[in-house]
């Protein structure tokens, strides 16, 4: 049962049918990180990724992109990817379909703005990748967003670290139990989560490593 605390249950994934929770059994285990960039967080956790070598995932917020471009195209330089994250980080269960794909729509044209193809790097192809902010959203924007030719990625690791609550030690101990091969890892670099996912992170990465995991982006 307490896996329920982590994962989101069965009955949930069927409702997702369609949307990617875990990769195949591929070796590898994705680090991503939602609601960047921000300043001071994000640069923290790349300078982290970059110590190691490690390159992840950011699902960005479109009006953090507008607000701080010189920390997207730090990302993109660096090799590491992106994913939409809507423009404003709106929760897809309190809007209308219409005003929920506007904002996706919004925050692909900012990527697609501030991406020039020179920052692209081996493994930013293939299909471009949206995460709904909170995990939530409505049958039909699931199916208008896989219609746009977007994969939806969840996780099936879920970290906390938006939750005060969950110290550094719990975080990890979280990641250790349920990271399988093709575990997608879910983090935050937002205010709310910087300090306690800034700490974790190396741990964490150590642990992969040491276990045999390859650290790859989606
Ligand atoms: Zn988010």
């Amino acid at each position: 049962m307490i896996g329920l605390l982590y994962q989101f249950p069965t009955w949930m994934q069927r409702l997702y049918r369609g949307v990617t929770w875990r990769h195949r059994d591929t070796g590898a285990a994705y680090l991503t990180f939602d609601d960047g960039p921000i300043p001071d967080i994000t640069p923290a956790i790349l300078d982290i990724l970059a110590k190691y070598g490690v390159k992840a995932t950011f699902f960005v917020v479109g009006d953090n992109i507008q607000k701080y471009p010189h920390i997207y195209a730090r990302m993109l330089s660096e090799g590491h990817r992106v994913g939409n994250h809507t423009m404003h980080h709106i929760k897809g269960t309190k809007f209308n379909l219409d005003d929920y794909m506007r904002d996706v729509d919004e925050c692909r044209q900012i990527i697609d703005e501030h991406t020039s193809p020179t920052l692209m790097r081996e493994g930013q192809g293939g299909k471009p990748l949206f995460r709904p902010p909170y995990g939530r959203m409505k049958y039909s924007q699931k199916r208008a967003t896989l219609n746009r030719g977007y994969e939806i990625i969840l996780w099936d690791v879920l970290t906390h670290d938006y939750n005060p609550r969950y110290t550094p030690e719990k975080m990890l101990r979280v990641v250790k139990r349920y990271t399988r091969s093709g575990s997608i890892i879910n983090f935050h670099d937002s205010v709310k989560s910087g300090a306690r996912t800034i700490e974790v992170l190396p741990q964490v990465i150590e642990w992969l490593q040491a276990e045999g995991y390859k650290i790859e982006v989606l």
